[in-house]
């Protein structure tokens, strides 16, 4: 067994991400953090290293990453295989919400609200909101085309460049920041062609993206109701509902890997206007425990929070 672990979180110059490397970092992993935006991730990095002092300079190495770039997922694995020689722990944390908000931000509570409590009857914790509503919620293709990118072709980028290197761990773990906005919300009958059952062990990558393919065409031709997407945020819905789907399929691929993909809960960070109910560090909790599991440990789950939920 191997006595340092290496991590690699992306999307973490802050929100939650930052937050997952203070803490794999605080309990003596090596984080690398990685940002797209390299002014962002290392003025990140210093605040890090300057408001905890159980980490250290070596303990968070940063480094340049965008998921929607090819190239910049090539040049981080090269420097992780060269400096490291493998990968413990992958957390595919970056991630982009698909929508702008015109007028008063509480259109956005508000919607937050009636979805928690569908979580709640579900069976999992929800607090109260106090709603008022103004505001619109605007997703353009742009938004849409960016957030599918993001958070499903993004994570599937990056996981498949650092396979190689997990697959040296005694311990390979991929954690995959989703959301609870996926199926769990979905009503009955609402967007069955898109959900992904997790009975399905014939499901594979090209299921999946021939749905985020007809998701394109139809926000094109303008049939998004009509053909029953998610209402709201639909992109988002979306391009989660496929992380969940992937997370389920790579699972299966390596049966070696402990990998979930996990919704932090509503938390409040730029990507819900600060709205969240849970500080940054407590949305942090979740994913850290997950990259943290044994060998062996479970895989192929979903988990809300800290509770596994079936899909
Ligand atoms: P933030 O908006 O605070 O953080 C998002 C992070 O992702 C930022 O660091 C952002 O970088 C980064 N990012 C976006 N696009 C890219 C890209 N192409 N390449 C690399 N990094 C990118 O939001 P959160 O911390 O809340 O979001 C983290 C994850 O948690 C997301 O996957 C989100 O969907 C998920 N989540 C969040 C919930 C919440 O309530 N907050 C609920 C459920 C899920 P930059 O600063 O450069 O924009």
């Amino acid at each position: 067994t191997f006595t340092q672990r290496y991590a690699l979180v992306t999307g973490a110059n802050k929100g939650i991400g930052l937050e997952i490397c203070r803490q794999l970092a605080s309990k003596g992993i090596v984080v690398i953090l990685a940002s797209r935006d390299e002014k962002r991730g290392l003025e990140a990095r210093e605040r890090l290293l300057k408001e905890s002092r159980s980490i250290s300079d070596g303990d968070v190495v940063f480094h340049q990453l965008d998921v929607v770039d090819p190239a910049s997922v090539v040049v981080v694995a090269d420097f992780i295989k060269t400096k490291f020689g493998r990968l413990d722990i992958l957390v595919n944390n970056a991630g982009v919400g698909g929508v702008e908000i015109e007028g008063d931000i509480s259109v956005f509570q508000e919607y937050a609200e009636a979805n928690l409590n569908i979580i709640a009857a579900k069976g999992a914790q929800a607090h109260p909101f106090h709603p008022k509503t103004n505001g619109k919620m605007i997703e353009t293709l742009k938004d849409a085309k960016e957030c599918i990118e993001t958070n499903y072709y993004g994570t599937k980028r990056v996981t498949e460049a650092l396979i190689p290197l997990l697959q040296k761990s005694d311990s390979p773990t991929i954690v995959n920041v989703s959301s609870a906005l996926s199926t769990l919300l979905l009503q009955p009958n609402e967007w069955a062609k898109g959900v992904f059952s997790s009975e399905d062990s014939s499901l594979n990558e090209e299921k999946v993206e021939e749905v985020l393919h007809e998701f394109h065409k139809d926000f094109i031709d303008g049939k998004l109701q009509q053909n029953n997407w998610p209402p709201n945020f639909a992109a988002y819905k979306v391009s989660k509902e496929a992380v969940n789907a992937y997370t389920r399929i790579i699972a299966r691929k390596y049966p070696s890997f402990c990998i979930n993909s996990v919704c932090p809960g509503f938390v409040r960070t730029d990507i819900c206007y600060s709205l969240g109910q849970l500080s940054e560090a407590e949305g942090a909790e979740a994913p850290v425990k997950l990259a943290l599991l044994p060998r062996g440990g479970p895989s192929g789950s979903f988990f809300f929070r800290e509770e596994a939920l079936s899909l």
